[in-house]
């Protein structure tokens, strides 16, 4: 079987014989059952694990799209601006086109294993003292004017792409979730998933849609509040956007599902963040902690009970986990104990072990 998002949903996609498919075979991402959080929510959670994409992130899925139509334009380089896996993805698939790519990021507000990658993969990185509302402002000017192709998700080949995760999802299922739970930056990914589950009902391939719940960090959650946000703050740095490009696509997600966008605090994203490490053996970046913060939040209000579904159907409800844990080792350092230190022998270690002995 061919793979790659587009060879394997190639009838969905804007694609014809003439496009050349940049791919690194993204996409086919787990959906991992969640039995701690099954447990704790009452209902079937399972746990769309995108970090395992060949960037570790799920902005592949847009970025394969992206570049491949970009160079059957005939673009010889792409620009983007980025939170950090943006960067990551469009340096890595500009290299598997041959062609140059241009990032521009906000200052000291990336985390160290995206800034890498985009360095080892010959992007050229320029850091901007602004925010990424600015850079984003910035690229969109000079794209104007000059031959790059735009790599955000203001690109519709992005969202074209991305939505094949909601493909996978139902394919996987049989049918799409009773809920689909993620987080939301500048919006472009919950704007793609709704389009997708909407194709597949069209085409028949599932018969319900699920609810969508969107989740923005506290300090960076202009769609909860109504009104753009200047100097968004969160440790969970690929949702801090004070303006996302895509904000109607995600309220016309919200809106139409009958679901919902709110925010979660950094405190509940890093508890989130850590029970995934320890309750379910998944290890993601922060942001993509959100949605379970958001579903947790929302199980203790009650939610899922409130909102019963038809009696032939359990409810299941899908957690997207936008990004790889390793993208920000130093959140993970900082939020654990560091290891101690002892003699090289088996009784220094011994005496440290805590795990209890069995028989
Ligand atoms: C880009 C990104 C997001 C936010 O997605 P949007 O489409 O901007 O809403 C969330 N998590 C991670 C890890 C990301 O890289």
């Amino acid at each position: 079987m061919s793979s790659g998002v587009i060879n394997r949903y190639k009838d969905f996609l804007p694609v014809s014989e003439k496009t050349p498919i940049i791919t690194l075979n993204e996409g086919d991402t787990p959906l991992i059952p969640a039995p701690y959080l099954s447990r704790f929510i009452g209902i079937d959670v399972f746990l769309k694990y995108e970090g395992l994409n060949p960037t570790g992130s799920f902005k592949d899925r847009g970025m394969t799209l992206a570049v491949s139509k970009a160079v059957e334009d005939g673009y010889k380089a792409v620009i983007c601006a980025s939170t950090g896996n943006t960067s990551a993805s469009a340096a890595a698939y500009a290299v598997r086109a041959k062609i140059k790519s241009v990032v521009v990021i906000p200052e000291g507000a990336i985390a160290l294993g995206k800034l890498a990658q985009a360095l080892i993969h010959n992007a050229q990185v320029i850091a901007i003292k602004g925010n990424f509302d600015a850079a984003l402002n910035i690229v969109k000017e000079i794209t104007k004017k000059y031959p790059l192709a735009l790599v955000n998700s203001l690109n519709p080949y992005r969202i074209e792409g991305q939505k094949t995760a909601a493909f996978e999802i139902c394919d996987a299922l049989g049918r799409a979730p009773t809920y689909q739970a993620i987080p939301v930056g500048n919006a472009g990914n919950i704007t793609a998933y709704w389009k997708g589950y909407k194709e597949y009902k069209a085409k028949g391939r599932i018969k319900d849609l699920p609810r969508m719940l969107g989740f923005q960090a506290e300090g960076a959650a202009p769609i909860v509040k109504g009104y753009p946000i200047k100097g968004p703050e969160t440790i969970a740095t690929a949702i801090r956007i004070g303006n996302p490009a895509s904000w109607k696509g995600a309220e016309q997600a919200r809106d139409e599902s009958g679901g919902l966008i709110e925010s979660v605090s950094d405190e509940q994203i890093l508890a989130a963040y850590k029970l995934l490490a320890e309750k379910e053996g998944v290890f993601v970046e922060p942001a993509s902690a959100a949605s379970v913060a958001g579903v947790i939040k929302l199980s203790k209000r009650g939610y899922f009970t409130r909102n019963p579904q038809p009696a032939t159907r359990n409810p299941q409800l899908v957690c997207i986990l936008t990004g790889h844990g390793l993208k920000d080792p130093d959140r993970a350092i900082q939020s654990i104990e560091k290891p101690k230190v002892v003699k090289a022998n088996v009784e220094a270690v011994i005496r440290e072990i805590k795990v209890a002995r069995s028989g």
